[in-house]
């Protein structure tokens, strides 16, 4: 089954999604503006999803609801929003869209209250995933993925502050190094990449290493988001040599998919439960790309069982290659961590 006409639609939906993150920024929003535009960002992606597919079965499982743009207070916020949808809707091709009303644009929002779920499809979005990337002008990413039958059949990062060249070495400071990727991959068909401003396509795979010792890896930006000490204790025990590139979002599974690093991991604090739209759309562009995605007893990560993943400890990606010592030291590095305490 091709999923050709949804993956259009999910990287039109994402790519403008990111062209009013990126607008946003240049217009100095107050951070309060800018924190309102992730739901900005989900009612453009959920309108254009369901003007493509209408149907009563239609399903979005996504990160924000409209329960804050409601308040006396958001007034403002709200109407700044709806200003920015509708300037980014009319700037693309689609000319028969009348302008949303700031109605709209709550409901839009509030369609991405699915709970997901193992049967039938289910679109699933982070508006803007690594918010505080977002806000410090870092790394940040619109993901979007479709779940058929439980499992993720396609997905698109727009990772508009990533570097078209490698990130792992990149130079802050050099301007040269042009940013803006989309990523997309569907089941069975490889994944792509190419410039936000559209460039044509080219094919992209996993680091191809079996050597740790020359392989580096990601982790989150924000040591609230995963421990940093455990992830340090593994990288020794691998022999990975040099230090960890740590930025946030989703961006972290395209810059592998591309083969920038070979490791990816995140282990979170005790208590937190993942949720399904900070992973699916990263998961299938590794998966597509040659790697594997699983969590820390080596499970594959399972999206069918509603809004949260609740897996086993923490997510590990790499390539077909390293995955079983990176599986054994993560497990050893557990153990040790535990008795420790
Ligand atoms: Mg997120």
């Amino acid at each position: 089954m091709s999923y050709n006409k949804q993956l259009d639609a999910a990287k039109k939906a994402a790519s403008l999604a990111a062209r009013l993150c990126q607008v946003s920024l240049l217009r100095l929003l107050s951070p309060f503006s800018r924190i309102g535009l992730l739901k900005g960002s989900q009612a453009i992606v959920s309108f254009i999803l369901e003007k493509e597919f209408p149907s009563v079965s239609f399903s979005l499982v996504a990160e924000e609801d409209s329960g804050d743009l409601r308040k006396e207070e958001s007034k403002e916020t709200l109407h700044r929003i709806t200003e920015l949808v509708n300037e980014t809707l009319s700037g693309d091709e689609i000319s028969d869209i009348s302008p949303l009303s700031e109605e709209d644009i709550l409901i839009a929002i509030d369609k991405g209250k699915s709970e997901g779920g193992p049967r039938g499809q289910h679109w699933v979005l982070d508006p803007i995933d690594g918010t505080k990337g977002f806000l410090r002008g870092d790394q940040y990413a619109i993901a979007l993925a479709l779940l058929d039958e439980g499992k993720v059949v396609l997905g698109v990062l727009a990772c508009p502050n990533l570097p078209l060249g490698s990130v792992a070495f990149h130079d802050r400071s050099n301007p040269g190094n042009e940013v803006g990727c989309l990523f997309f991959a569907q089941v069975d068909a490889g994944t792509y990449m190419q410039s936000l401003d559209g460039s044509s396509p080219t094919k992209v795979h996993v680091s191809p290493t079996d050597n740790p010792e020359e392989a580096s890896f990601f982790e989150s930006f924000e040591a609230a988001h995963s421990m940093h000490d455990l992830t340090s204790m593994i990288a020794r025990k691998l022999g990975v040599k040099a230090p960890p590139v740590r930025i946030d979002s989703q961006a972290k599974y395209g810059a592998l998919s591309r083969g920038d690093g070979a490791i990816y991991l995140r282990f979170p604090h005790k208590g937190y439960r993942e949720k399904i739209w900070d992973h699916a759309a990263g998961y299938i562009v590794v998966a597509e790309a040659g790697g594997i995605a699983a969590d820390a007893s080596g499970n594959p990560l399972d999206f069918s069982r509603g809004r949260y993943l609740d897996l086993d400890t923490g997510i590990i990606v790499t390539n077909q290659k390293l995955m079983p010592s990176l599986l054994k030291a993560v497990q050893e590095s557990i153990k040790e961590k535990i008795s420790s305490l």
